[in-house]
């Protein structure tokens, strides 16, 4: 396979040919189409796979292609992953291609921005102490959860399933694990919508 053939944009093509990234990777051939195409997915893919800009690259064009914000919107795109460290490494890996498309990206902390990245346990707390005044999830129509499987092991789970609940229910949705037990599969069949399974 091909960049041509994932359907991106040529900006963001330019930018994938600057960066030297020559293929597309296993798991960004296969997931790449299929989260393009609307549909939600699980990628049961480890760290270093490329995994990233399988739902980085789909998610700039969702946010794009959204009606514009209004004042008092919240984000529309929302990445929830288990630690501060991949936060900061999904925010850096996002900023390389977010300028060229003319998107703002808003990690770990409240403010504003089409799109976050946090850890569960940050997010509730931009939503509880700021009663929704810092932000809303309420126009969040594209969910990723990085590496459930490490949030499960942190104890997140409740978190999410609240976090989710305050998002639309007609967003789409991507979940990447490493592993697939069975609390993220239960979890998985609550909130994707007939998810195309893929792994690498
Ligand atoms: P990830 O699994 O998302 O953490 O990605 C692992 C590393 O591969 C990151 O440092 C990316 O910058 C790099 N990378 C992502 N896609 C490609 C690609 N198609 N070709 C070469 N390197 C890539």
């Amino acid at each position: 396979k091909t960049w041509n053939q994932t359907g991106l944009t040529s900006k963001v093509l330019d930018t994938i040919k600057k960066l030297n990234y020559e293929k597309p990777m296993p798991i960004q051939a296969q997931a790449l189409p299929i989260i393009m195409s609307g549909r939600d997915c699980i990628g049961i893919a480890k760290t270093g796979s490329g995994k990233t800009l399988a739902f980085v690259l789909p998610m700039l064009r969702h946010i794009k292609d959204q009606p514009p914000v209004v004042s008092g919107d919240g984000p529309i795109g929302l990445i929830m992953a288990p630690t501060r460290e991949l936060v900061q490494q999904i925010h850096s890996d996002i900023k390389k291609f977010a300028k060229v498309v003319g998107l703002t990206c808003v990690a770990v902390y409240g403010g504003s921005g089409r799109l976050f990245v946090c850890t569960p346990g940050r997010m509730i707390d931009i939503l509880c102490t700021s009663s929704g005044k810092i932000t809303n999830l309420r126009r969040v129509t594209y969910l990723v959860m990085d590496e459930a499987d490490r949030m499960f092991d942190m104890g997140f789970e409740p978190q999410i399933t609240r976090i989710i609940q305050n998002t639309r229910p007609d967003r789409q949705t991507v979940l990447f694990s490493a592993t697939f037990p069975r609390q993220v599969e239960v979890l998985a069949r609550k909130v994707l919508n007939k998810p195309v399974e893929i792994q690498v």
